[in-house]
């Protein structure tokens, strides 16, 4: 790892949000948040005819964004315990595929949470090597728990995204085969992004699609990879190249598995919360500023805030646009180049979220050159992945080349074009676009690269 990547500066002050004792219940109801196309009043021209320079640029403005929510109660009195105190759900609205995502402490204690998602009598659960330890028994029994006809079976997969492959995925279908498992199964991943991208994927092709419930422990997967359906492995050439948009019949994120995760796993995560605040939500954004503080020290109710806001962007963007067909894109602020990353690098030489991390520096980068943007975003890009000790540089043995190779086969070229994820305005808008000057993309590109 490029040591010189991160940086360990952090103060913030942890008393901002806090969600309340109490349970609510969330349905994401805005419909018109994110700027996805070009907003020519928000763009600045000043600054088009920025020269080439060998270092990223940097120098300092601001802006609100809103979101909104409307509250309910949620569960049952009688399912809560003390334990749970901070629970919240928010709803995922994709008409007859929508699904809830539990957020809260103790959640996995609380059977009905789960059984109620299982269909048929038979559940295979997914994990690795590192979560079977740790949680595998907790959910077997959340699963069986007063409910003795259900039989319930595992496989535990070697742990690491190198692992992320076709012959690794083969073991789940190995196993549900032997075990004779049929259509009315459920298949539950219980792990980080890694297993529950395989497992919704083997879910989604197994017998042309099973049930499949998500159970995240990392804050990458609770803030993100657990949402939205997109499920796939890796191909060698590039991430993510094979799987299939499925949907889970519900998320559980129990805060209480972060308290295991490494601090660099952690760390991680914050890269997908700090994309929200910066595509759509800039009001979050101001407060991760003022709260990561909290975060990296696993406050529990500013991780629930956290989590739940994420959510509740993604479940958004997700309600407009399934598929992709072009808001959703603007998720992957910064993947674009993190992808890249992790493909050049290897994959698993750099957590996701430390490649997302150093790609967001460099599209806010590239999006400055374009003049789209004000440069006191730039900063305060840097300064909040400073803070949550996250890499804003990519490593040293990235050359331009690599970039511009592995870039070309990225899921977001289209007709040769390739596009791209890029701030445009105040902070809190993006766009999604083929059409930027190449010569930015380049300037970024030897600005961060060496060679
Ligand atoms: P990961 O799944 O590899 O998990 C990180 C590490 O933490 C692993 O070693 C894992 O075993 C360990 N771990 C997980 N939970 C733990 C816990 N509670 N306690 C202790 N250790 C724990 O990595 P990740 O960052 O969770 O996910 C990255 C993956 O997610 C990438 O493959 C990425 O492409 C994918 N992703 C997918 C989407 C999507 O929309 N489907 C979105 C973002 C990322």
């Amino acid at each position: 790892m490029a040591a010189s990547a991160f940086s360990l500066k952090a103060s913030t002050d942890s008393s901002s949000t806090r969600t309340g004792a109490c349970d609510l219940f969330l349905r994401c109801r805005n419909r018109d948040l994110v700027l996805v196309s070009s907003r020519s009043a928000f763009v600045s021209s000043g600054l088009s005819g920025l020269s080439r320079t060998c270092a990223p640029v940097l120098k300092s403005g601001r802006i609100p964004t809103k979101i909104e929510a409307s509250s309910a109660p949620v569960m049952d009195q009688s399912q809560r315990k003390a334990s749970s105190r901070l629970s919240t759900i928010v709803d995922v609205d994709l008409g007859d595929r929508s699904y809830p995502i539990y957020i809260g402490s103790g959640l996995l204690e609380e059977p009905n949470l789960l059984q109620r998602h299982v269909h048929g009598k038979r559940v295979l659960v997914v994990t690795n090597t590192t979560i079977a330890p740790l949680y595998l028994d907790k959910v077997i029994n959340a699963l069986t728990y007063g409910s003795s006809n259900v039989l319930v079976e595992s496989v535990i997969l070697p742990d690491g995204e190198k692992y992320k492959d076709m012959d690794t995925l083969m073991k789940v279908f190995d196993k549900a085969i032997e075990s004779r498992f049929d259509r009315r199964s459920t298949f539950v991943a219980l792990g980080g992004g890694v297993i529950g991208d395989m497992c919704g994927f083997a879910a989604a092709s197994f017998l042309r699609g099973v049930n499949f419930i998500q159970i995240p422990t990392t804050v990458m997967a609770q803030v993100d990879s657990s949402v939205g359906g997109k499920t796939g492995i890796n191909h060698p050439l590039g991430k993510n190249l094979i799987g299939a948009f499925y949907q889970p019949q519900c998320v559980l994120v129990d805060t209480d598995t972060l308290n295991t995760l490494p601090d660099r796993e952690l760390a991680s995560g914050f890269a997908e919360v700090v994309k929200y605040g910066l595509i759509r939500d800039a009001e979050f954004f101001e407060w991760q500023e003022k709260n990561m503080q909290a975060l990296l020290a696993r406050d529990p109710s500013a991780l629930v805030y956290a989590i739940k806001r994420s959510c509740e962007n993604k479940a958004q963007v997700v309600a407009l646009d399934e598929k992709e067909s072009g808001l959703r894109a603007t998720l992957n602020l910064g993947h674009t180049f993190g992808h890249a990353i992790e493909t050049g690098f290897g994959y698993g030489q750099w957590l996701h979220g430390e490649a997302v991390a150093a790609g967001t520096v460099m599209a806010v980068d590239m999006s400055y050159r374009l003049g789209w943007i004000d440069e006191s975003i730039v900063r305060r890009v840097y300064n909040i992945l400073q803070q949550a000790k996250l890499p804003t540089a990519p490593p040293d043995m990235m050359t331009v080349e690599m970039f511009k190779s592995i870039m070309a086969v990225d899921k977001k070229v289209a007709d040769g074009l390739l596009r791209l994820i890029l701030l445009k305005g105040p902070l809190g808008n993006c766009v999604f676009t083929g059409d930027y000057d190449r010569k930015a993309l380049d300037e970024t590109l030897h600005a961060f690269c060496k060679s």
